[in-house]
This record gives C-alpha cells, sequence and structure tokens, in this order.
C-alpha cells in the first residue's frame, strides 16, 4: 500500500501546505499504524510543528476542537483532519517530532509517516508491530503515570490487534492500577466501547482480569465467572449487555456506573426484559413480536454464552421469523380505536384499548385474521357478549 492509496489526496495537501509554509507536518498515530498493518485507517492524524494560530493563519476552515491540547481541526475539501502541534512537557521546549512520539502511549502508536513514505520510527515500534507486541514508550510508570487509561488502553489495543502485552508494561499496569481510581469513567467507557467490538472481547475482559485492573473498576469484581463464555459482539451496547446479563446487575446499576446513554440505556432496559422471558422458555410468537431483532439476537447469544449451549439461531433466522409473523405492530392491524367505538356506538374509554389489544393478541397468534369484516363479526359478538 502506498501513502496515496491510503491516505486522501486532502490529507496530503494538508500536510503539502504546511510544509510550504516552512513547518514540518507528518502524519501520526493510528492511522501510521494501520497503514503498517495494511489496513484501511479511518481518521488521519497529522502533526506538525506549526503553533496552533499558524496553522488557523495558514488553513480558511479551522474549528478549534482543543486548543488546550494544540489541536485544530482543519477541514481540507471538506474533509476533517485532526491537526496537532508537537506536544511537549514544557511550552518552553523546543517543539520537535521526537517528544510528539515520546508522550504517546505504545510504541506501535508512536509511528510517524511522512507524506513521501518514510517511516520514522524512533521506538522500534515497527518490531512490535510485526511480533504484534503492545509496549509503552520507554517507560511503562512514566507513561501510566502521565495517564492511568493507557493501562485500558493496553488491553483494548491487545484485544482489538489481537496482540500480548510486553511483560513489563503488564507488570506496571498489575502495579500501577489502582490510578485509574482518578480516571474519568467516561473515558474508561470509550476504551470498553472499542474492546466490545474488537474481534475477541473475551481475550481483553480475561486481561482486565488477569491484570487486576477489574479490582478497580466499577462493578466489575462481580462479573468475573461467566466471561470466559462470552461471545464476539457485532454492537459495543451488545457489550454492555452481556456485561449486566453475566453480572446480574440492574439496568440503572450498570448505567450509573458507566455513565451509559439514554440510547443505550433503553436497549439494555429492552433486553432485561427479553432475557426474563428467555429465562423461561425460547422465544415465542409473543417476543419474536414485541422485540426488535438486536435484543432477541444479542438476549439469545448471551443466554447460549451463560448456558454454555451453542447458538442455533443466526441474526437473518430471527428477520425471517418476524417476517412470518401476521402482522409487525399494531399499526398493521386494519382496524383503530375508532372503529371499535363506531361499532360499539357508544364512546371511547379504556375498553378501546383493552379491546385493541385482544385483537392484536388474536391476530398474532392466528385466531383472527386481520380482515375488517373478521375483526368487525368477531367484535361485535364479543363485545355485546361481555355487556
Ligand atoms: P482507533 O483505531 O481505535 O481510533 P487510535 O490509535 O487511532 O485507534 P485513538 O484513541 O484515536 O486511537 O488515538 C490516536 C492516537 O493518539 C494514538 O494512536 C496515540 O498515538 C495517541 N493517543 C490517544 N490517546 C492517548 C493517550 N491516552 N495517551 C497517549 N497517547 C494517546
Ligand atoms: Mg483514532
Amino acid at each position: 500500500m502506498t501513502v496515496d492509496f491510503f491516505a486522501s489526496p486532502n490529507s496530503i495537501a494538508v500536510i503539502e501546505k504546511l510544509e510550504e509554509n516552512g513547518h514540518e507536518a507528518v502524519f501520526v498515530g493510528g492511522a501510521v499504524r494501520d497503514f503498517l498493518l495494511g489496513k484501511q485507517a479511518t481518521d488521519f492524524d497529522i502533526a506538525t510543528s506549526a503553533t496552533p494560530e499558524q496553522v488557523k493563519d495558514i488553513f480558511k476552515q479551522t474549528v478549534d476542537i482543543g486548543i488546550e491540547h494544540g489541536t485544530v481541526l482543519v477541514l481540507m475539501g471538506k474533509e476533517p483532519f485532526e491537526v496537532t502541534t508537537y506536544r511537549t512537557e514544557n511550552v518552553d521546549d523546543e517543539k520537535s517530532l521526537r517528544e510528539d512520539l515520546l508522550r504517546r502511549d505504545f510504541t506501535i502508536n508512536a509511528l510517524a509517516l511522512t507524506k513521501d513514505e518514510t517511516i520514522i520510527d524512533l521506538f522500534n515500534g515497527q518490531a512490535d508491530l510485526e511480533n504484534k507486541i503492545i509496549r509503552a514508550v520507554e517507560s511503562p510508570e512514566e507513561r501510566f503515570l502521565e495517564d492511568p487509561l493507557r493501562m485500558i488502553r493496553a488491553v483494548r489495543f491487545a484485544s482489538v490487534l489481537d496482540f500480548a502485552i510486553e511483560e513489563k508494561t503488564f507488570e506496571t499496569i498489575r502495579v500501577e492500577k489502582a490510578r485509574l481510581e482518578s480516571v474519568s469513567i467516561e473515558r474508561i467507557k470509550v476504551e470498553f466501547d472499542k474492546l466490545f467490538t474488537s474481534g475477541n472481547p473475551v481475550k481483553g475482559l480475561q486481561l482486565i482480569v488477569k491484570s487486576g485492573v477489574g479490582e478497580v473498576l466499577p462493578l466489575f469484581p462481580r462479573l468475573l465467572s461467566g466471561i470466559d463464555r462470552m461471545m464476539p459482539f457485532h454492537t459495543s451496547k451488545e457489550g454492555w449487555a452481556a456485561f449486566m446479563m453475566t453480572g446480574k446487575f440492574t439496568v440503572s446499576e450498570l448505567v450509573a456506573a458507566y455513565k451509559l446513554s439514554n440510547d443505550e440505556k433503553q436497549f439494555l432496559s429492552k433486553v432485561q426484559k427479553a432475557y426474563e422471558k428467555r429465562d423461561l422458555h425460547s422465544f415465542q410468537k409473543d417476543e419474536l413480536y414485541c422485540f426488535d431483532v438486536d435484543v432477541l439476537y444479542c438476549v439469545e447469544k448471551v443466554y447460549c454464552s451463560l448456558h454454555g449451549k451453542i447458538i442455533d439461531v443466526s441474526r437473518e433466522n430471527f428477520i425471517k421469523q418476524k417476517a412470518l409473523l401476521p402482522i409487525q405492530s399494531k399499526k398493521d392491524l386494519v382496524v383503530n380505536g375508532k372503529d371499535l367505538i363506531q361499532w360499539a356506538g357508544g364512546k371511547g374509554g379504556r375498553w378501546v384499548g383493552e379491546w385493541i389489544e385482544r385483537i392484536e393478541y388474536a391476530v398474532l397468534h392466528g385466531h383472527l385474521e386481520n380482515h375488517l369484516d373478521t375483526i368487525k363479526e368477531w367484535f361485535i359478538n364479543d363485545f355485546d357478549s361481555e355487556r
């Protein structure tokens, strides 16, 4: 893969423009790692010797997104790029690429790439990439002290890339894990989201336990048994649902502990309801009707994992089963409340909703056809006999 292929023309234009103005500029971070792994990167971060003010002067369209970290978002041909001034310990220091790379977390993330495809590898990141190793840049103690979140990032990258954590780096995580207590839960959650959607979440979760990191994370100690049986997740939401069911946590407990979003909370609530049903019997019409495919599939997967069963239902299978139901929702009924009121020749009230539900149930279970005349006859008959 060449740089032209890997990086968009717009990103190269950003680098060229910085260079034309007398500054250094290179690709850094995850994109360089992914380039060397032959993977398509999604975001191209650029590091430069130019100050944020200089960056803002050079480019027409910029957004301040993290000026305190020296980051300016540059829009080039509508594509956004994070352009960060070389990070240094001390503002008086001469800004250099070396210092920038030294302040990154792992050797594989501390590589830089020029637009002419020269790799700048000051910490043997390429060798670690080849040997599939996550190793802190220079001193793990110093790196983890600067930002304890990196301990979880180590586990996350090990899980996403299927790499091993280098011994000294891992040992330092074991020793320094308590420092994670000072890290905001929002940042930790982002790493879990990525861990959950990796190809091998079990590996990541096992490393969290093995390193002792689980002991300092909310709700984690109760999760221990059951981890080994988890299957890969399609979405991070599924991961959180599995976390909840494995640990037998309540929705509100987990939502509060990891500050999950409203959308995640809603998904977890549905999962919990569906799981209670699944505990009683395998999914039947009522559940297929009531819950989305995502919920059904997630619950089935986790239920099977936790009960040592092999899952024999695919996502597509649930889609098909749902499609075979006589109706997909109330909206598919050919009658509505107004019809019932008219037929009954009286006033509306709570009875309307109740009768709609009875019709819904009868249609769903094939006791009643979803035809206007059929339903009308059935309704008039039953309604009169109950009066
Ligand atoms: P992903 O594919 O998950 O986005 P990534 O390597 O791009 O992986 P990001 O979290 O987006 O990960 O970070 C981009 C780069 O910024 C990293 O490769 C690393 O060089 C640096 N970085 C990010 N967070 C940290 C941190 N907490 N400590 C040190 N360096 C960091
Ligand atoms: Mg990234």
